[in-house]
């Protein structure tokens, strides 16, 4: 097992459950494994696929995603093969050929496929070692992204008795794992879940000022690396995309608003590296394989921590450290309410956006969140990579006393039949800036005028986000005005506390940023960055020659070893994390040749 480990992937270890998983695979017992993405789910089916007799069979829903899969397994001298309606119908012919003359160890197919009368002929005239339904949440209502074909797949049973499927995921909730085991009649099955935890992510979360300075500046952190913003609407992505573009943060829009053709160049470019930018839509990142996405910045605030999970999950495929931020606003939560409100799911999906606000708002270990969001625990005192856990937010002293002002001001500033106010109003009144309005109102009078008026009006609006998000107050009616809650009640009275952060200040700013500065060249200890830009170079170039992308040839981790350990020889070069037989014999001599003219 590890020497074929080493011959074709050229690992040494496995990562947590891989083994455990190979070894039930081996052992002839069906298998449920749940990796977070990145996790290492494809090693799992793609090892015992080699040591058993025959050939696997894996179901996956995406043929955009299919050929770059086999290509990356040829890359490492694995007989794999693909059979799907992006092929010509000699390609298919020739596939089939290979089949039927035992020459393929991996055959990835669709599920539509799958259901055909011609490919089930063929399946069941060649040896099969077992079946692997990648994605399985697809076979789930609860999922994300339920698909109809998948529903088929309990059929296996039935047209393959005795063949042994084998379902991997991402998608750790209880229903959705429930329902993989029942549709696809599993008996007695190896059940492998991890942690659900990206260790390697950094997560920060800010309120949103204005947008264009705050993604500059995470830009220049991260000149010349990977990385999605997301944004909520279409409108944002196209004016946000055109504002970096001119500013000079080359990038590419993707929405479904964009035809087909420019959706799919746009991705392709991104794919291939010739642009490292991509401002989208929820609607990209299906389907994205590219290792070495360095971060993921949501421009406003997804719709649920499940969202908020896999849309971040893209950054750091290849287990390097990648960095999230999320600037959020309170108006974001509102447009969400309003584009759930034509589903019938209305209160599921108001539960969980809530939960997503709160995650906002709320300082805390991110993630810990996470971890529990999903039913698991967290053992860590500290994550030392999140902002709360970083000591980059600053906590206000009395949280409590703070909270109580403005519940009282909320609840006496009315007028007319109990009518409340909006946040800048009440913000306004709690500061004393005599505004007309308020002149008009006569809340000068009022014993809550002025009762904040030392702290500034933006730490005030901060306060009240905050204490919205943790459910003390509520926005109501067309004209956002705030009412006090249950909770909110508790918290006058003071038997809860709220957790509230200050907002930062330019000095702290700056030590936070020089210290992301120094955390950052701690990524790159030891490692040559020139070289490794000269390497990284050679593999676009190899890339684009063989028509791959370029992750398929060799991670960052892959080249940032390089870059350290500069191997001039093949033996040397063989240690190289992620180097095994087939890529030794195919790409050694370049990029010992680029080493080599480095080192002159
Ligand atoms: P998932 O499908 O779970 O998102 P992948 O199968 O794409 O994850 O694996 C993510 C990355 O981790 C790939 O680049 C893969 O080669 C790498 N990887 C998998 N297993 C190991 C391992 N044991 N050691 C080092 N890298 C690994």
């Amino acid at each position: 097992m590890f020497a074929c480990l080493k011959r074709y992937w050229g690992y040494t270890q496995f990562r947590p459950w891989q083994e455990d998983t190979i070894l039930a695979i081996l052992d002839e017992r069906e298998t449920l494994t749940i990796l977070p993405t990145g996790g290492g789910k494809s090693l799992c089916f793609q090892l015992p696929a080699l040591l058993k007799e025959g050939m696997a069979v894996v179901i996956s829903p995406l043929i955009s995603l299919m050929k770059d899969q086999v290509d990356g397994l040829k890359d490492m001298g694995i007989l794999a093969e693909c059979l799907n309606s992006s092929q010509t119908a000699s390609q298919q012919r020739e596939v089939i050929k290979h089949i039927r003359d035992n020459q393929v160890k991996l055959l990835y197919i669709s599920p539509e496929r799958l259901q055909t009368e011609e490919t089930m002929e063929l399946l069941r005239s060649a040896s099969l070692s077992f079946f692997v339904i990648d994605e399985a949440h697809c076979i789930s209502h609860w999922g994300h992204d339920f698909r109809d074909e998948y529903r088929q797949l309990g059929t296996i049973k039935d047209n393959f008795p005795g063949i042994n499927i084998h379902a991997f995921t991402a998608t750790a909730t209880k229903e959705v794992q429930e329902d993989i085991l029942a549709q696809l009649r599993f008996v007695h099955p190896r059940i492998n879940i991890a942690s659900v935890d990206r260790p390697n992510l950094a997560y920060r979360v800010m309120p949103r000022q204005s947008i264009i300075p705050q993604l500059t500046e995470v830009l220049e952190k991260h000149a010349k690396e990977a990385g999605i913003i997301y944004c909520l609407r279409r409108k944002d992505v196209d004016d946000i995309s055109k504002k970096l573009n001119k500013l000079g943060y080359k990038n590419l829009p993707y929405h479904a608003g964009l035809t087909d053709e420019e959706r799919h160049v746009n991705q392709e470019r991104f794919i291939r590296e010739e642009v490292n930018i991509i401002v989208a839509t929820v609607a990209f990142g299906m389907g994205i394989d590219r290792s070495d996405i360095r971060f993921v910045i949501h421009a406003a605030m997804p719709k649920s921590i499940e969202h908020y999970h896999q849309e971040t999950g893209r950054a750091g495929r290849d287990s390097l450290p990648s960095y999230c931020y999320m600037f959020y606003g309170g108006g974001d939560f509102r447009v969400w309410e309003f584009f759930s409100k034509k589903s019938a799911n209305y209160q599921v999906m108001m539960d969980k956006l809530r939960i997503m606000y709160n995650f906002c708002t709320q300082p805390q270990c991110r993630h810990k969140v996470f971890v529990n969001y999903f039913n698991q625990e967290y053992q860590q005192t500290s994550c030392q990579a999140c902002d709360y856990c970083l000591g980059e937010v600053d906590m206000v002293d009395d949280p409590l006393e703070l909270g109580q002002k403005i519940l009282n001001c909320v609840s006496s500033v009315r007028y007319g039949d109990d009518q409340g106010f909006g946040a800048g109003y009440l913000a306004n009144v709690l500061k004393g800036n005599s505004t007309d309005q308020i002149t008009r109102w006569g809340h000068q009078h009022n014993p809550n005028f002025a009762v904040m008026s030392g702290q500034t009006l933006i730490f005030i609006r901060y306060l009240i986000e905050q204490l919205i998000g943790q459910g003390f107050l509520e926005r109501q009616g067309e004209y956002d005005t705030l009412a006090m809650t249950d909770l909110g009640q508790k918290l006058l009275n003071g038997k809860v506390t709220p957790i509230l952060a200050k907002p930062l200040v330019a000095e702290k700013k700056k030590a936070i940023t020089a210290r992301q500065k120094a955390k950052k060249a701690q990524d790159f200890a030891g490692v040559d960055e020139e070289l490794f830009e000269l390497l990284r170079a050679k593999r676009s170039e190899l890339a684009r020659k063989h028509g791959v992308p370029a992750y398929i040839i060799f991670g960052d981790k892959s080249l940032k070893d390089m870059a350290s350990r500069k191997p001039t020889t093949r033996l040397a070069f063989s240690e190289v994390f992620g180097v095994g037989d087939h890529k030794l014999k195919i790409y050694a001599d370049h990029f010992i040749s680029v080493i080599k003219q480095y080192g002159k």
